[in-house]
């Protein structure tokens, strides 16, 4: 089966579905059992897919279970009710007191202030690397590293980085590596045929796609699916019968949503290219983006997330053009069908290994709206910062 076909069949047995094309959703706390030769038949199976009880899932996550498992090619998928929480989930389920964790520089700001402000409180120890490092990680690996953590592109900068190469010197070290791959939604990108034991995503983002529903997943491969499951239901994750059938939902118009998408930011991020005020794009699909050759190699496409930076900049004529922007709203997420944008005058405090010598970083989701407009709607803000210099 090819990959569209694949995503439109996935998560939809007729157990889910009970006849229709989606699944029903199930909505439940209690699990009733006729008797208890039923009842400890579900206790037995409870870690696979059978209704045991609410926080073990439904039907209905189930289905979303088996699509994005397909997906992203694992041996099993964990919801959680946030990005933020599947990657603080995932990584507790990982780490002990005494452990080290290789993070890296570019990463997810909350990201690195779990690991700086809840991390330290049960004595594991994080350092962050510069995620163009590739086989120089081998020096960084002490004898307590347990997990190496990456993100590619990184966020905001969109460092590209060489994950076959890290996965390389970790395994030969032992190390699991995890992988927050938000960016890269598992259709464009899908990390564990890279070898990376787990991979994450703000399902959110793109999964979602329409800014209405908090969800996070990781996907696990044989090894380290039994533990990440367990682990994960210990820690009291679940998520909702309904946002899991509208991530679902989500998820099927995802491939379609993101061709537009990747096609729109290209002609953005070409015009911006040329635009005298802006140094370079930060895009995984140009040469002027760190490891644009790993994006080549690696990846299946991008889709609407990128940056630019800019050649001057203040602070003053940065929030000027926030404020002239009319089809940009101002909003911290992405993914969406709508254009977004943040902007960050300095890196500072969000990096501690890689330095920002340049200008001022814009970052924008390029949403489905029409590229003219977008265009026109940039010009005019650029024009509007310009004056403001
Ligand atoms: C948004 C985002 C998250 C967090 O997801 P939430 O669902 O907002 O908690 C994690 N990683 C990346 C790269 C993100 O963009």
């Amino acid at each position: 089966m090819k990959k569209n076909t694949k995503l439109v069949s996935s998560g939809r047995k007729s157990e889910y579905t009970q006849g229709v094309v989606n699944p029903v959703v199930q909505r439940a706390s209690t699990v009733v059992f006729e008797s208890v030769a039923q009842m400890h038949q579900a206790i037995k199976e409870r870690s696979h897919r059978t209704l045991f009880y609410g926080r073990r899932g439904t039907t209905t996550h189930f289905a979303l279970q088996d699509a994005i498992m397909e997906l992203e090619n694992g041996a099993g998928c964990a919801l959680y009710p946030s990005g933020a929480a599947a990657i603080s989930q995932s990584l507790l389920s990982l780490l002990e007191a005494g452990d080290h964790i290789l993070m890296v520089d570019t990463v997810y700001e909350p990201t690195r202030d779990f690991c700086d402000k809840i991390l330290t409180r049960y004595g594991i120890e994080t350092s962050y690397y510069d995620p163009m490092i590739g086989a120089g990680i081998e020096s960084l690996i002490k004898s307590n590293t347990k997990v190496l953590f990456l993100e590619s592109p990184g966020s905001i900068t969109m460092e590209v980085q060489d994950v076959p190469e890290l996965v390389r010197v970790a395994k030969s070290h032992g190390l699991v590596t995890v992988l927050d791959n938000t960016w890269g939604n598992g259709w464009q990108y899908r990390p564990l045929e890279h070898g990376v034991d787990i991979s994450i995503q703000a399902a959110t983002k793109y999964i979602v796609g329409h800014s209405d529903v908090m969800m996070g997943v990781a996907v696990a491969n044989e090894r380290y699916w039994p533990q990440l499951r367990e682990h994960s239901y210990l820690l009291g994750q679940c998520t909702s019968a309904d946002d899991a059938y509208l991530a679902l939902r989500g998820l099927r118009t995802m491939p379609a949503r993101l061709k537009q998408h990747e096609q729109s930011a290209l002609q953005v991020a070409k015009w911006l290219a040329e635009h005298p005020l802006v140094d370079h794009v930060r895009h995984p699909a140009f040469t002027t983006c760190p490891g644009h050759e790993f994006f080549k190699r690696d990846f299946d496409g991008s889709n609407g997330l990128f940056s630019f930076v800019m050649k001057e900049g203040s602070q003053k004529a940065v929030n000027r053009f926030l404020d002239a922007l009319e089809h940009f709203k101002m909003g911290f997420s992405w993914g969406g069908y709508e254009s977004l944008v943040t902007a960050n005058v300095t890196m500072a405090g969000l990096r501690s290994v890689t330095g920002w010598d340049h200008g001022p970083i814009i970052r924008l989701h390029i949403g489905l709206e029409d590229v003219d407009d977008l265009i026109e709607d940039l010009d005019n803000a650029l024009s509007i910062y310009e004056s403001n210099l």
